[in-house]
């Protein structure tokens, strides 16, 4: 499947990366593997969707969505919005719905504050169950061990707030508050704009900040846009926000980013994470984009990833001019994990998933046509987070199905992009510690047996979350070009 005749240039210049680590100052055990996103900061990081609501159709049937005020949609009656994907959760989708049976943050906070208790048995589990056998079966060499083993015992957890908008949650600053009292790092993902047009909403949140927002950046139409916009003041951002329609939802939030970095040149907002999807509109300007926000907002965190399709059972969205730009996005990002690994500063500030960007190199050179070459960066037969034991850590609660004498929307665990495989039918708040560690571990895996159509895969970055799981549920079809690329980078 993979020619090894057309590894890139950075691999050619990379392999393999001295996988030595050296003690230093303030350099802690399991330090040189996060860095390279062989390991994540957290066992596990939970993504919550805080904002489930339960809408009721035309038809008397319930279901349960997200609340959110913006309208991410490709149309609406017909017309174009100039939006390049429908998020189940947009205004125009769900006329009416709003926050009377949302659960509330003490309910929340309680119920993760259990999960994390679920998450270290789970820990505690893996590292005695199944880290001895991923050691042997990716080859990991033995002076590396003792590190990944330390990076995966840690005790931190990292919970990611997020849903729609997830500042329209009544109990959103308790819940940031009840968290961080709990020690627990704390992102909030949002379109930002309650925080930039709510002052008193804004000032509640900056007594005990989240420590990351994490905002889109994938809607802009070209990198000059995005320079036109930064020059503007506050006042000409809102009244261009005033100026798209309200159907617009992408391109409200397009200047919604802008306006949130400018408001932290001036307040002493949270460090900001851009999350950015390459899709067929913006991958021939990817990397000016990456460039420009970089230069913009010096410090921020980026994250891009190509569009996902596997998940709803749909074609990869990329022709093959589209793959070969994203392949160019790819040889930089894998130099920029090089330059910072070797002591330098990378071009682009990317989160640490070098793993990640190996796997896409190898999916993108792989001997196919076009069409299946675009499926698996689509996330067809590539990855899934129930195939073993260890590969779905990053935990997602978020909406299930409606049901009798249930008081609260959403809680629970499963996947915000595929409700139909491995979603848990209770609640968070109603499972102990073990019960959210055999989920953790194996109850995805029983779901998806069970599952009528288990979900097809994805590659979003944060749902395979490091090397570990991404190696643990990768599909064997890919599992030796990704060993080919990985060798020549690390070495094993
Ligand atoms: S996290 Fe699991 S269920 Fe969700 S889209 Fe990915 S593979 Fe499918």
């Amino acid at each position: 499947m993979h020619d090894g005749a057309i590894l890139s240039r950075s691999v050619a210049s990379a392999h393999p990366l001295p996988l030595v680590p050296r003690p230093g100052p303030g350099r802690a055990a399991g330090d040189f593997v996060r860095r390279l996103g062989l390991v994540a900061s957290a066992f596990s990081v939970v993504q919550i969707d805080i904002n489930a609501v339960t809408r009721r159709g035309k038809d008397g049937e319930d279901a349960e969505v997200t609340l959110c005020d913006h309208n991410c949609t490709q149309s609406v009656r017909g017309r174009p919005t100039g939006g390049h994907y429908t998020c189940p959760a947009s205004l125009s989708l769900n006329p009416g719905v709003g926050s009377r049976d949302v659960a509330p943050a003490e309910l929340l906070v309680q119920g993760l504050l259990t999960t994390a208790d679920g998450i270290r048995a789970a820990q505690q589990d893996f590292l005695r169950d199944d880290l001895p056998a991923y050691f042997r079966e990716e080859s990991v060499p033995g002076h590396l061990r003792p590190e990944f083993e330390a990076a995966l015992r840690s005790r931190h957890i990292s919970v990611n707030l997020f849903g729609g908008s997830p500042e329209l949650h009544p109990g959103c600053v308790e819940i940031i508050e009840g968290l961080r009292d709990a020690g627990m790092e704390t992102h909030l993902t949002t379109t930002g704009r309650r925080i930039v047009r709510d002052p008193e909403f804004r000032a509640r949140l900056l007594r005990m900040p989240p420590d990351v927002l994490a905002v889109s950046a994938d809607d802009f139409g070209s990198p000059d846009e995005l320079d036109e916009w930064f020059a503007l003041d506050p006042d000409a951002l809102a009244r261009l926000w005033r100026s798209v329609p309200a159907a617009h939802g992408q391109r409200r939030k397009a200047v919604e980013a802008v306006q949130i970095c400018k408001l932290a040149e001036r307040e002493p907002l949270p460090p900001l994470l851009f999350n950015i999807v390459l899709h067929p509109d913006n991958l021939a300007f990817a990397a000016q984009l990456l460039d420009r926000i970089g230069a913009h907002v010096p410090g921020a965190i980026l994250n891009p990833y190509p569009v996902q399709s596997a998940f709803l059972g749909e074609q990869g969205a990329l022709g093959e001019e589209d793959l070969a730009r994203l392949r160019d996005v790819v040889e930089v990002a894998l130099d920029c994990h090089v330059t910072r690994h070797l002591g330098g500063v990378p071009r682009w500030n990317l989160a640490p998933r070098l793993p990640y960007w190996l796997l896409l190199l190898s999916l993108l050179d792989m001997d196919a046509d076009t069409a299946e070459v675009a499926d698996r960066v689509g996330g067809a037969g590539v990855w899934t987070c129930y195939s073993r034991r260890g590969s779905g850590r990053c935990v997602q609660i978020g909406w299930g199905r409606p049901a009798p004498g249930k008081r609260h929307a959403g809680g629970h665990p499963g996947c915000f992009w595929n409700a139909g495989t491995v979603t848990h039918p209770r609640q968070f708040w109603d499972l102990g510690a073990s019960e959210m560690a055999e989920w953790i571990l194996d109850g995805r895996g029983r779901l998806a047996r069970d599952a009528e159509r288990p979900c097809a895969g994805c590659l979003f970055p944060r749902m395979s979350l490091d090397g570990v799981s991404l190696e643990l549920g990768l599909d064997r079809q890919v599992t030796d070009a990704y060993r080919t690329v990985r060798k020549h980078y690390l070495g094993y």
